[in-house]
C-alpha cells in the first residue's frame, strides 16, 4: 500500500506529492489529467517570484518537479469511489474508473474545481482571450479597458467592484429581476460610478473578431429585445463547482459541496486530508492551493508516524 495517496494532479496534488516525497515514504498520484486547471490558463502574473508565464508551461514545471522524486504517478486516471478505513491506522481504499483498488495508509484529495459555464456562443472559443472566470488573476490584463461580468451573486458583485478600480468601465448583467449578493455589497456596488447593473438580462452570445473578444450580446427577458455591449472582456462569476461527485456520502462537504477540513487540511475521517480549491478554503488561487497542498501533506505525515 502507499504511505500516501493524492488524488488529483494539480498545484495542491503536486505540491502535497513533492512534499509527501520528501519525507522518503511510499507515495503516489491519481490524476485525471496533470496539472488540472493550470492547463486551461493563458497567462499567469500573480504565481509570486514568476513574473510571468503560461498554463502549460507551468503545468509542465510541476510534472518535472514531482517526478524528480520517487513519486508513483497514475495519469489519466478518474477515481470514482473511496472507502475510509474500518478502523484507526487501517487502509483506505481508492477505487478508480478502470476497476482498480488503491489503497494506502493515508490519502490526500486534491480534485480541484471547476468554473460553471453559461454556454453561449463565443463562450468556449474566446475562453483565454477575453473570457475569464478569476477576477484577481485576469483584472490587470484589462486596465483602462471596458469589460462586463455575468452573475448578481456574492462573487459577481465582488468581482465587478474589484474590476471597477482597475478598467474603465464594469456592465454586470444578472439573469434573475435582481441581484443576490448581500446587501453591503450592492451598496457599495451601485456607489460606483463606472459601473452598470442590468438585471433580467440574458447573456445570448459573447462576440469577438475571430482573434479575441470585442462585445457581449444580451436581451431584456421582458421585452425581448436584444442589445449589444462594446467591451474587451468578459467575466463570467455564476459558480465555481468542487470535484466532490465521488466522495459525497463519505465525508463532510459544506453546502456548496466543498470538503471541509481542519487547520491541518483534515477531513472528518481521520488520515484523510484535502487541499486546494477542492476545499473550504477561501480564495481560489494557484499559490494558495499550492501551500494548502504541503500542509496537507504534513498533516498527513504528522498523522502516520502517530499511528
Ligand atoms: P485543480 O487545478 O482543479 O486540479 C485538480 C486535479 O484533480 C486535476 O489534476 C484533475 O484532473 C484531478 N481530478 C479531478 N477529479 C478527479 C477524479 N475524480 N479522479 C482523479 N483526478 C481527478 N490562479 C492563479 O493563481 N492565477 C491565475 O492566473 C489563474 N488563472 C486561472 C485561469 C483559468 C481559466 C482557470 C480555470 C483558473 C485560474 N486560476 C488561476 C485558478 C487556479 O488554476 C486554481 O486555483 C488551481 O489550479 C487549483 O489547484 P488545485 O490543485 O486545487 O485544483
Amino acid at each position: 500500500p502507499f504511505d500516501v495517496l493524492i488524488v488529483g494532479g494539480g498545484p495542491a496534488g503536486a505540491s502535497a506529492a513533492i512534499y509527501s516525497a520528501r519525507k522518503g515514504i511510499r507515495t503516489g498520484v491519481v490524476a485525471e489529467r496533470f496539472g488540472g486547471q493550470v492547463m486551461d490558463t493563458m497567462t499567469i502574473e500573480n504565481f509570486i517570484s514568476v513574473k510571468e508565464t503560461d498554463g502549460p508551461k507551468l503545468a509542465a514545471a510541476l510534472e518535472e518537479h514531482v517526478k524528480s522524486y520517487d513519486v508513483d504517478i497514475m495519469n489519466l486516471q478518474r477515481a470514482a469511489a473511496l472507502v475510509p478505513a474500518h478502523d484507526n491506522g487501517g487502509l483506505t481504499e481508492v477505487k478508480l474508473e478502470s476497476g482498480a483498488v488503491l489503497k494506502a495508509k493515508s490519502v490526500i484529495i486534491a480534485t480541484g474545481a471547476r468554473w460553471r459555464e453559461i454556454n453561449v456562443p463565443g463562450e468556449k472559443e474566446y475562453r483565454g482571450r477575453g473570457v475569464a472566470y478569476c477576477p484577481h488573476c485576469d483584472g490587470p490584463l484589462f486596465k483602462g479597458r471596458s469589460v462586463a461580468v455575468i452573475g448578481g451573486g456574492n462573487s459577481g458583485v465582488e468581482a465587478a467592484i474589484d474590476l471597477a478600480g482597475i478598467v474603465k468601465n464594469v456592465t454586470l448583467i444578472e439573469f434573475n429581476g435582481e441581484l443576490r449578493a448581500d446587501a453591503v455589497l450592492q451598496k457599495k456596488l451601485f456607489s460606483l460610478p463606472n459601473v452598470t447593473v442590468i438585471t433580467g438580462g440574458q447573456t445570448t452570445e459573447i462576440n469577438g473578431d475571430g482573434e479575441k473578444v470585442n462585445g457581449i450580446t444580451y436581451s431584456n427577458r421582458q421585452t425581448g429585445e436584444s442589445h449589444r455591449v462594446e467591451l474587451a472582456a468578459v467575466f463570467i462569476q455564476i459558480g465555481l463547482v468542487p470535484n466532490t461527485d465521488w466522495i459525497k456520502d463519505t465525508i463532510t462537504l459544506s453546502k456548496f459541496g466543498e470538503i471541509e477540513v481542519d487547520d491541518k487540511g483534515q477531513t472528518s475521517e481521520p488520515g484523510i486530508f484535502a487541499a486546494g480549491d477542492v476545499t473550504t478554503v477561501p480564495f481560489k488561487q494557484i499559490i494558495i492551493a499550492m501551500g494548502e497542498g504541503s500542509k496537507a501533506a504534513l498533516g498527513a505525515f504528522e498523522h502516520l508516524i502517530r499511528h
